[in-house]
Protein backbone atom coordinates (compact mmCIF):
# COMPACT_ATOMS: atom_id res chain seq x y z
CA UNK A 1 0.00 0.00 0.00
CA UNK A 2 1.17 3.04 -0.81
CA UNK A 3 -0.55 6.70 0.40
CA UNK A 4 0.20 10.58 -0.14
CA UNK A 5 -0.76 12.78 2.55
CA UNK A 6 -0.57 15.90 1.25
CA UNK A 7 2.32 15.17 -0.36
CA UNK A 8 3.95 18.13 -2.40
CA UNK A 9 7.63 19.10 -4.21
CA UNK A 10 9.06 22.68 -4.57
CA UNK A 11 12.33 22.71 -6.71
CA UNK A 12 14.72 25.28 -6.03
CA UNK A 13 13.46 28.47 -7.87
CA UNK A 14 10.52 27.96 -6.74
CA UNK A 15 9.06 25.41 -8.44
CA UNK A 16 5.72 23.62 -7.39
CA UNK A 17 6.05 20.13 -9.39
CA UNK A 18 3.37 19.06 -6.98
CA UNK A 19 0.68 20.53 -4.92
CA UNK A 20 -0.69 18.59 -1.82
CA UNK A 21 -1.56 15.64 -3.46
CA UNK A 22 -3.50 12.94 -1.91
CA UNK A 23 -3.47 9.43 -3.02
CA UNK A 24 -3.75 5.73 -1.52
CA UNK A 25 -2.48 2.83 -3.82
CA UNK A 26 -3.98 -0.72 -2.68
CA UNK A 27 -1.68 -3.95 -2.34
CA UNK A 28 -2.10 -5.28 -5.83
CA UNK A 29 -3.22 -2.42 -7.81
CA UNK A 30 -1.81 -1.43 -11.20
CA UNK A 31 -2.44 2.32 -10.59
CA UNK A 32 -1.96 5.16 -13.63
CA UNK A 33 -0.66 7.81 -13.20
CA UNK A 34 -1.68 10.13 -16.31
CA UNK A 35 -1.39 13.80 -17.47
CA UNK A 36 0.36 15.99 -19.70
CA UNK A 37 4.20 16.77 -19.49
CA UNK A 38 4.99 18.70 -17.10
CA UNK A 39 2.32 18.01 -14.53
CA UNK A 40 4.62 16.31 -12.22
CA UNK A 41 4.16 12.61 -12.56
CA UNK A 42 7.95 11.68 -12.98
CA UNK A 43 8.59 13.66 -9.26
CA UNK A 44 5.51 11.37 -7.54
CA UNK A 45 6.87 8.64 -9.07
CA UNK A 46 10.60 9.65 -7.40
CA UNK A 47 9.12 10.51 -4.73
CA UNK A 48 7.87 7.15 -4.38
CA UNK A 49 10.89 5.60 -5.03
CA UNK A 50 12.86 7.68 -2.64
CA UNK A 51 14.85 9.20 -5.48
CA UNK A 52 13.80 12.60 -4.56
CA UNK A 53 12.54 14.18 -1.00
CA UNK A 54 8.89 15.62 -0.33
CA UNK A 55 9.32 19.15 0.16
CA UNK A 56 5.34 18.52 2.36
CA UNK A 57 3.30 15.91 3.64
CA UNK A 58 3.76 12.29 4.32
CA UNK A 59 4.58 9.12 2.27
CA UNK A 60 3.17 6.17 3.75
CA UNK A 61 4.20 2.48 2.49
CA UNK A 62 3.12 -0.83 3.56
CA UNK A 63 1.76 0.90 6.72
CA UNK A 64 4.94 2.61 8.03
CA UNK A 65 5.94 6.49 7.41
CA UNK A 66 8.56 6.27 4.64
CA UNK A 67 9.69 9.60 4.03
CA UNK A 68 13.16 9.44 5.50
CA UNK A 69 13.66 5.40 4.09
CA UNK A 70 16.45 5.39 1.77
CA UNK A 71 15.35 3.78 -2.22
CA UNK A 72 16.87 0.49 -0.93
CA UNK A 73 14.90 0.39 2.14
CA UNK A 74 11.67 0.73 0.26
CA UNK A 75 12.14 -2.48 -1.83
CA UNK A 76 10.71 -0.53 -5.02
CA UNK A 77 12.05 -1.53 -8.55
CA UNK A 78 11.99 1.26 -11.71
CA UNK A 79 11.78 1.03 -14.82
CA UNK A 80 12.63 4.39 -16.69
CA UNK A 81 11.91 5.40 -20.72
CA UNK A 82 15.16 3.98 -21.86
CA UNK A 83 15.37 0.74 -19.90
CA UNK A 84 19.17 1.64 -18.98
CA UNK A 85 20.54 -2.17 -18.92
CA UNK A 86 24.12 -3.29 -18.41
CA UNK A 87 25.41 -3.21 -21.92
CA UNK A 88 28.31 -5.73 -21.33
CA UNK A 89 26.06 -8.26 -19.66
CA UNK A 90 23.85 -10.58 -21.90
CA UNK A 91 19.88 -9.96 -20.94
CA UNK A 92 19.80 -13.13 -18.56
CA UNK A 93 23.50 -11.24 -16.75
CA UNK A 94 21.16 -8.39 -16.71
CA UNK A 95 18.52 -10.15 -14.96
CA UNK A 96 20.26 -12.38 -13.04
CA UNK A 97 22.47 -9.19 -11.29
CA UNK A 98 19.76 -8.01 -8.75
CA UNK A 99 20.14 -11.65 -7.41
CA UNK A 100 23.58 -11.92 -7.65
CA UNK A 101 23.81 -8.99 -5.62
CA UNK A 102 21.45 -10.67 -2.94
CA UNK A 103 23.66 -13.72 -2.68
CA UNK A 104 21.74 -16.79 -2.43
CA UNK A 105 21.35 -20.43 -4.72
CA UNK A 106 22.67 -20.02 -8.27
CA UNK A 107 21.12 -22.44 -10.05
CA UNK A 108 17.91 -21.51 -8.22
CA UNK A 109 18.70 -17.82 -9.76
CA UNK A 110 19.11 -19.41 -12.89
CA UNK A 111 15.73 -21.02 -12.87
CA UNK A 112 13.93 -17.96 -12.21
CA UNK A 113 15.68 -16.06 -14.68
CA UNK A 114 14.91 -18.50 -17.61
CA UNK A 115 11.33 -18.52 -16.44
CA UNK A 116 10.68 -15.15 -16.00
CA UNK A 117 12.54 -14.33 -19.43
CA UNK A 118 10.17 -16.83 -21.18
CA UNK A 119 6.94 -15.59 -19.53
CA UNK A 120 8.50 -11.71 -21.10
CA UNK A 121 8.42 -13.95 -24.12
CA UNK A 122 12.64 -13.29 -24.72
CA UNK A 123 13.59 -16.69 -23.55
CA UNK A 124 15.61 -17.19 -26.71
CA UNK A 125 17.73 -13.99 -26.16
CA UNK A 126 18.87 -14.76 -22.55
CA UNK A 127 22.66 -15.14 -23.99
CA UNK A 128 22.18 -11.51 -26.27
CA UNK A 129 23.92 -8.16 -25.21
CA UNK A 130 21.49 -5.66 -24.97
CA UNK A 131 22.79 -3.53 -28.08
CA UNK A 132 22.04 -6.62 -30.23
CA UNK A 133 18.44 -6.58 -29.11
CA UNK A 134 15.31 -3.93 -30.13
CA UNK A 135 13.86 -1.76 -28.35
CA UNK A 136 10.81 -3.81 -27.37
CA UNK A 137 13.25 -6.38 -26.55
CA UNK A 138 14.99 -4.16 -24.28
CA UNK A 139 12.24 -2.62 -22.61
CA UNK A 140 11.06 -6.39 -21.92
CA UNK A 141 14.80 -7.25 -19.96
CA UNK A 142 14.36 -3.83 -18.09
CA UNK A 143 10.87 -4.87 -17.27
CA UNK A 144 12.04 -8.58 -16.00
CA UNK A 145 15.21 -7.37 -14.01
CA UNK A 146 13.64 -5.22 -11.92
CA UNK A 147 10.95 -7.85 -11.50
CA UNK A 148 13.37 -10.67 -10.47
CA UNK A 149 13.45 -9.68 -7.16
CA UNK A 150 9.64 -9.84 -6.31
CA UNK A 151 9.71 -6.10 -5.24
CA UNK A 152 7.00 -4.73 -3.05
CA UNK A 153 6.25 -1.71 -5.27
CA UNK A 154 6.71 -1.86 -9.08
CA UNK A 155 7.10 1.46 -10.87
CA UNK A 156 7.47 2.74 -14.09
CA UNK A 157 7.70 5.81 -15.61
CA UNK A 158 6.69 6.29 -19.50
CA UNK A 159 8.54 2.43 -20.36
CA UNK A 160 6.63 2.28 -24.01
CA UNK A 161 6.87 5.97 -25.04
CA UNK A 162 10.29 5.47 -26.94
CA UNK A 163 8.23 2.45 -28.96
CA UNK A 164 6.29 2.26 -32.08
CA UNK A 165 2.58 2.15 -31.78
CA UNK A 166 1.94 -1.84 -32.69
CA UNK A 167 4.69 -2.59 -29.90
CA UNK A 168 3.53 -0.34 -27.04
CA UNK A 169 0.07 -2.13 -27.98
CA UNK A 170 1.61 -5.33 -27.55
CA UNK A 171 3.92 -4.57 -24.45
CA UNK A 172 0.68 -2.86 -22.62
CA UNK A 173 -1.07 -6.41 -22.71
CA UNK A 174 1.79 -8.02 -21.79
CA UNK A 175 2.80 -5.57 -18.39
CA UNK A 176 -0.98 -5.75 -17.66
CA UNK A 177 -0.66 -9.84 -17.75
CA UNK A 178 2.36 -10.15 -15.92
CA UNK A 179 1.62 -7.44 -13.14
CA UNK A 180 -1.74 -8.81 -12.09
CA UNK A 181 -0.50 -12.59 -12.45
CA UNK A 182 2.24 -11.76 -9.82
CA UNK A 183 -0.16 -9.35 -7.68
CA UNK A 184 2.72 -6.78 -7.49
CA UNK A 185 1.43 -3.24 -6.85
CA UNK A 186 2.21 -1.24 -9.36
CA UNK A 187 2.09 2.41 -10.67
CA UNK A 188 2.62 3.10 -13.99
CA UNK A 189 3.26 7.01 -15.27
CA UNK A 190 2.25 7.94 -18.98
CA UNK A 191 0.52 11.20 -21.09
CA UNK A 192 -0.87 8.57 -23.05
CA UNK A 193 -4.64 8.24 -22.19
CA UNK A 194 -5.41 4.98 -23.98
CA UNK A 195 -2.14 3.54 -22.35
CA UNK A 196 -3.30 4.57 -19.32
CA UNK A 197 -7.67 3.97 -19.95
CA UNK A 198 -6.61 0.22 -21.16
CA UNK A 199 -4.20 -0.66 -18.28
CA UNK A 200 -5.04 0.43 -15.00
CA UNK A 201 -6.75 -0.58 -12.47
CA UNK A 202 -7.65 3.22 -11.18
CA UNK A 203 -6.11 6.35 -12.51
CA UNK A 204 -4.98 9.71 -11.39
CA UNK A 205 -5.01 13.04 -13.37
CA UNK A 206 -2.71 15.19 -13.34
CA UNK A 207 -2.45 18.80 -14.15
CA UNK A 208 0.49 21.16 -12.86
CA UNK A 209 1.15 19.68 -9.54
CA UNK A 210 -2.49 19.08 -8.84
CA UNK A 211 -4.24 16.02 -8.49
CA UNK A 212 -7.23 17.23 -10.64
CA UNK A 213 -9.26 13.42 -10.85
CA UNK A 214 -9.11 9.66 -9.61
CA UNK A 215 -11.26 6.61 -10.46
CA UNK A 216 -11.77 3.99 -12.27
CA UNK A 217 -11.29 4.36 -15.79
CA UNK A 218 -15.20 3.93 -16.43
CA UNK A 219 -15.52 6.71 -13.80
CA UNK A 220 -13.10 9.40 -14.60
CA UNK A 221 -14.32 8.53 -18.57
CA UNK A 222 -18.25 9.08 -17.84
CA UNK A 223 -18.07 11.75 -14.72
CA UNK A 224 -14.59 13.27 -15.59
CA UNK A 225 -14.13 15.97 -12.07
CA UNK A 226 -13.12 18.86 -14.46
CA UNK A 227 -13.88 20.42 -17.85
CA UNK A 228 -9.55 19.39 -17.74
CA UNK A 229 -9.95 15.96 -17.14
CA UNK A 230 -12.73 15.56 -19.88
CA UNK A 231 -10.67 17.73 -22.53
CA UNK A 232 -7.19 15.82 -21.74
CA UNK A 233 -8.99 12.56 -22.36
CA UNK A 234 -10.91 13.35 -25.26
CA UNK A 235 -7.46 15.00 -26.85
CA UNK A 236 -5.11 12.83 -29.31
CA UNK A 237 -1.92 11.31 -27.44
P1 LIG B 1 6.96 14.56 -18.73
O1 LIG B 1 5.67 13.95 -19.22
O2 LIG B 1 7.48 15.57 -19.70
O3 LIG B 1 7.98 13.55 -18.32
P2 LIG B 1 6.28 15.01 -15.91
O4 LIG B 1 4.81 15.03 -15.71
O5 LIG B 1 7.01 13.76 -15.60
O6 LIG B 1 6.57 15.46 -17.43
P3 LIG B 1 8.07 16.24 -13.99
O7 LIG B 1 9.33 15.74 -14.58
O8 LIG B 1 7.59 15.61 -12.74
O9 LIG B 1 6.89 16.23 -15.08
O10 LIG B 1 8.26 17.80 -13.75
C1 LIG B 1 7.29 18.59 -13.10
C2 LIG B 1 7.79 20.01 -13.02
O11 LIG B 1 8.92 20.10 -12.17
C3 LIG B 1 8.22 20.62 -14.35
O12 LIG B 1 7.85 21.96 -14.38
C4 LIG B 1 9.74 20.48 -14.32
O13 LIG B 1 10.35 21.47 -15.09
C5 LIG B 1 10.04 20.64 -12.85
N1 LIG B 1 11.23 19.89 -12.43
C6 LIG B 1 11.42 18.56 -12.50
N2 LIG B 1 12.61 18.20 -12.01
C7 LIG B 1 13.21 19.34 -11.61
C8 LIG B 1 14.48 19.67 -11.02
N3 LIG B 1 15.36 18.70 -10.71
N4 LIG B 1 14.75 20.97 -10.77
C9 LIG B 1 13.85 21.94 -11.06
N5 LIG B 1 12.66 21.71 -11.61
C10 LIG B 1 12.32 20.44 -11.89
MG1 LIG C 1 8.24 12.48 -16.70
Amino acid sequence: EVVLNGVGKVFPGDVHAVRDVHLRIGDGELFVLLGPSGCGKSTILRMIAGLEEATSGELWLNGGVANDLSPRERNVAMVFQDGALYPHRTVGGNMMFPLEVAGGDRAEARERVAELTRALGIGSMIDRLPGTLSGGQRQRAAIGRALIRQPSLFLMDEPLSSLDAGLRTELRLEITGLVRSTGTTTVYVTHDQVEAMTMADRIAVLRDGVLEDVGTPEQIYRDPATVFVAAFLSSPP
